[in-house]
Parts: C-alpha cells; structure tokens; sequence
C-alpha cells in the first residue's frame, strides 16, 4: 500500500477514491468544514512557533498541541521558485509549485492559477453553492485573483466567492450609484471611484456575487455604513469578515488570508511581532466561534500555515525580508488540528506541496494534479 492509500484508506475514503475524478458535482458533501488560516505576509518560526520567543502564544500553546503539528514545513528550492505571498499560496491552494502565470498588463504581481485550486476540486466534486467555498481577503489587488484558475477544465463555473474591502467597496459604490439622490459633484467622485475599483481589478465584477453574498454585503453595509470609517482595520477586518461568513454563509471550505506581518518591508520590526499577535487573536475568534458553534463543532477542520517565511539577516536595515531566497524564507510550519486528525508532532520534513492533498484527503476528494501527496501520519 503506498502513502497515498494508505493515508485515505485510513480514513475511509480509498473507494470512493478509486474512481477517476468526475466530471461533473456528484452529490451534497457530508465531510468535515475546512478552515485554511494563511499566517501569511510571511513569518519566521522564530517569532511564530519558537517555543519560548513566540508572539502567537495561542497557535503554539493551545492549538498546536489539538492536532498534528508540522513544525519542518519547507518551500522546495527549485529553480524560479519565489518566496513571497501570491506564490505561497498559490502553492497552498494547487498543492504544486509554479502553478500560476503573471495575469497583469499595467500593474505588478499579478499572478493567477494555471492549475486548479481547492476551491474548484471541491465544486466540481460536490454539490456546494460557491457562497460556501470563500477566500476572505486583505485589499492587496493581486489577492484578487486566486479564487478560480486559468486552465481548461475548471474555472469560473466552480469557484469560490471572495470577501474582501475591495470586494464590499464594488458592491456599495454600485449601490450607491443605483440609489440615486446624489448630487452631480458625489456622482461623478461615485463613478470615479468605482472605475479605479474595476480596473485595479477587472475580474472582481464578473460574474456577479451569489445572492447570499450580495445579501451578506447588505448587512454589513448596514453596520458599517457608507463612509469606511467604522469597519476594523487590516488584519482584524479580515476576522470581523471571517467569523460573519462563517456565522452568516456556513462556507464548507474557507481560506483566510492573514497579511499584516508583512508591512515590515517598509517599517519598524515591531510592527511585524504585533502584527501576528493579532493574527493570534483571529485564530482566537475563529476557533472559539467553531467550538461554540453546533454547524462547526467536531465538524470542522482548522489548517494554519504561513505563505512563505522570511529572511534572517542581521546586517540589513530591515533583518528580515523574504526575497533573498535564504533558508530561513523557505522554512514554514503547519498546525491541523480537528476531527479525524491526529495528536502529535511530524518529526520529519515535510514539502509545502502537501498542503493541499492533505486538505482533499480530509474533505474526500482528490487533488489529481498537485505534487505533493497528503501528510502521513496526519490522520487517526
Ligand atoms: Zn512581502
């Protein structure tokens, strides 16, 4: 029996797995809820699973020790392979390296999937409408554009819905617009508005959001009203939309991806160490809401793994970038923890490519073209 088997047979999924992958949704899904944490901007094990030096003292002291701990995570060092946010995840969400072509004409580091993602095995595997498979976003633009991939067999029919501040800014700006009752001057700064929101992000209008999700924006639109003063801020805009959807959507699967670490490029190293302090508190707010909630409790698997790490330099200005292709930026970490999971430690090193087979195999179906195979030993 290899690995592969042996992992799903271990959980009772071998059979159904046997069978070539469909072509088509084939049924309701009754697996457990996925929520994939990315512990992202790009974090060291330094200042994240050290034992004694961590800021994150919730991830490594109480939910490291629920489930499998990962600590030797790594990003292979293969030729072209960037250590860095989009690239990060698109490894996470195709379990392959490399897997994505640079989608931009004007801007910058725009890259989109060539392969499928997990959001669209899982749609085309089962029967689930795409506001329940959600990425939840900072505003980075070139965040947009992981939510279906490129290639031929799978896309835009299967999905997952985005929320995000640009997202919520492209549904109010067109509410707004369609309202009336504006004076010229606040319809054309309106439409300025918008149009500078549609180009920084040409796919985010198309298609239009599900109704369930136009209806989550209209009730957040009534809390946090029109002026974008009153919703939290980075990483903690991220929780408040994390554990709405999660109240509000039920999604079976949803990424959230975590950035604030990274605004250490352009400043002061403690706003890197309080930055995952708040992402500690998310992790915080997410688990919590699961295990109080009955749609989530023993129902729901939590997987937190950062994008890439960072450097260890202490002769730069700044000590810890990420584009020097160091070690230390290839050295990540993973905490799964849920039913059906194991306890324990994984003392041996595993590849990044992982991820993602690991979380089909928990979900029941199979990630056919990624690299990677699921991690063994990370299932009762
Ligand atoms: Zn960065």
């Amino acid at each position: 029996m290899d690995r592969r088997s042996f992992t799903l047979g271990s959980l009772g999924l071998a059979a159904s797995l046997a069978a070539p992958v469909p072509a088509r949704a084939q049924g309701a899904y009754r697996g457990p809820n996925v929520v994939l944490v990315r512990f992202g901007g790009g974090v060291r094990r330094a200042e994240t699973i050290d034992e004694a030096a961590t800021w994150a003292p919730y991830l490594r002291h109480s939910l490291a020790p629920r489930g499998t701990f990962v600590p030797d995570l790594r990003i292979d060092k293969l030729e072209g392979v960037n250590t860095s946010h989009a690239e990060g995840t698109l490894n996470l969400l195709t379990g392959r390296y490399l897997a994505y072509r640079d989608a931009s004409e004007f801007l910058q580091d725009r890259l989109e999937p060539t392969e499928p993602t997990l959001f669209e095995y899982l749609r085309r595997s089962f029967d689930i409408p795409s506001h329940q498979v959600l990425l939840i976003n900072g505003e980075r633009p070139q965040e947009e554009f992981f939510t279906f991939g490129a290639g031929d067999h799978f896309g835009i029919d299967v999905r997952s819905e985005m929320l995000s501040l640009h997202r919520y800014k492209l549904y109010r700006t067109r509410m707004q617009l369609a309202e009336g009752g504006l004076t010229d001057e606040a319809r054309v700064a309106l439409e300025e508005e918008r149009t500078r929101l549609l180009t920084t992000d040409p796919r985010g209008a198309t298609p239009d959001p599900s109704p369930q999700v136009e209806a989550f924006w209209a009730r957040w639109r009534q809390g946090f009203g029109d002026d974008g003063l009153r919703n939290p801020r980075g990483d903690r805009l991220l929780t408040e939309l994390a554990t709405r959807a999660m109240t509000e959507l039920q999604p079976r699967l949803m990424m959230v991806n975590y950035q604030d670490p990274d605004y250490v490029h352009w400043g002061n190293p403690s706003h890197y160490t309080r930055a995952i302090a708040v992402i500690d508190e998310g992790l915080q707010r997410l688990v919590s809401l699961a295990d109080a909630d009955p749609f989530y409790r023993d129902n729901t698997i939590f997987v937190i793994t950062p994008d890439c790490g960072r450097d260890a330099n202490p002769l730069a200005e700044v000590p810890f970038q990420h584009h020097f292709n160091s070690r230390s930026a290839h050295e990540v970490w993973a905490v799964i923890f849920g039913p059906g999971i194991g306890k324990g430690v994984v003392d041996t090193p595993i590849d990044q490519s992982a991820v993602a087979p690991t979380i089909a195999a928990a979900m029941g179906f199979a990630a056919t073209r990624a690299e990677g195979t699921a991690i063994e030993g990370a299932f009762l």
